[in-house]
């Protein structure tokens, strides 16, 4: 077959050579508006994303080309014009019919920036929940603070995706820090995330605060309380001593026996800071002796039921009257 128009040989009636100089193989807007939030550099593709201007303006561009549909592109790309802000230059080239076709042009990127939904909420002080981080009947302690800061932050970094992901106030209070969370769901996933490594107790509870869009607006409160006890701390738990084997899961080893048990409900009898060394001078089969660290007196204390030998190390501490006497094996 020849070309009717040209006349060359080609297997279309009119072959791509010729094609190609009737028609628009390639239309692009001459101008891309591009929208970048001011506070935080995300732009708006179909909705905000972290993005590069590279990403966005690719996003942009490609959505509003549109391309001769016999036209089989094999490269496309763009770049910047120069030093010249905002003016790119775009290569495409391919197939038409018979024919290698590559085609230039060029666009004007325009910016604008707004604050994005996520920032204008966050700097309007919006919040639907509270994050209520305390500890049982103490401080809370600066390394706990960081890490539950930390912990925050890697969720807010995880939800980059997420507009109501951020936190509009942090209030140091003296019993502990309250979070104001954008978004209650994250509030719910903190105080899961904090309880499973901490062992904290959590309670949740909400009340109306209003309406929006003819609804009531509910806000939540996600109290996260920290356990009292450290690992290697003395308990008492249901009338048994025990020392602080694991403050997350909760668990000690009985004073006595030297068992591990689940801890339900422990008092702090003492911190493992308070625990004084001492060792063992006399044992029988019921009772040891021990050098009472602050008098330096002989005292007596009942035996625990390991294995203990004149000399052995073990940390002694008085409660209610009683000496106490913890293997050095339980606080290893
Ligand atoms: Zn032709
Ligand atoms: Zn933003």
């Amino acid at each position: 077959m020849k070309c009717a128009s040209c006349g060359r040989d080609s297997e279309y009636s009119v072959c791509g050579r010729c094609l190609a100089e009737r028609v628009e193989i390639i239309f692009h807007p001459p101008v891309i508006e591009i929208t970048k939030c001011s506070r935080c550099g995300d732009f708006r593709l179909d909705k905000w994303t972290p993005a590069t201007l590279e990403e966005a303006v690719e996003h942009h561009l490609f959505r509003n080309l549109s391309i001769h549909e016999e036209f089989q592109v094999d490269d496309i790309h763009f770049e910047p014009v120069g030093d010249e802000i905002g003016r790119y230059r775009l290569y495409v080239s391919g197939m038409l019919r018979d024919y290698h076709v590559t085609r230039e042009g060029t666009f004007e990127v325009r910016l604008r920036k707004v604050a994005c939904e996520r920032c204008s909420r966050q700097a309007g002080g919006y919040y639907e929940a509270i994050l209520q981080i305390r500890a049982d009947r103490r401080e809370l302690r600066d390394d706990e603070i960081e890490r539950i800061s930390e912990i925050v932050e890697n969720a807010i970094v995880r939800e980059r995706n997420n507009p109501m992901a951020f936190i509009s106030k942090i209030e140091v209070r003296k019993e502990g820090i309250d979070i104001y969370l954008g978004d209650k769901n994250l509030g719910q996933k903190l105080s899961r995330i904090i309880s499973r490594e901490t062992g904290a107790e959590t309670k949740e509870s909400s009340k109306i605060a209003g309406r929006e869009d003819g609804r009531d607006f509910h806000r939540f409160t996600y109290l996260v309380r920290l356990p009292g006890f450290f690992r290697g701390d003395l308990v008492e738990d249901g009338g048994v001593v025990a020392v602080v084997r694991d403050a997350a899961r909760r668990t000690g080893y009985n004073v006595m026996t030297g068992k591990q048990m689940k801890l339900k409900n422990p008092k702090v009898i003492a911190r493992r800071e308070d625990l004084k060394e001492s060792s063992v001078l006399n044992a029988d089969a019921t009772t040891i002796e021990i050098l009472d660290p602050d008098t330096f007196e002989t005292v007596t204390a009942e035996k625990p039921g390991l294995r203990i030998e004149v000399g052995d190390t073990v940390y002694v501490v008085k409660h209610n009257d009683r000496i106490i006497a913890v293997h050095r094996e339980l606080l290893e």
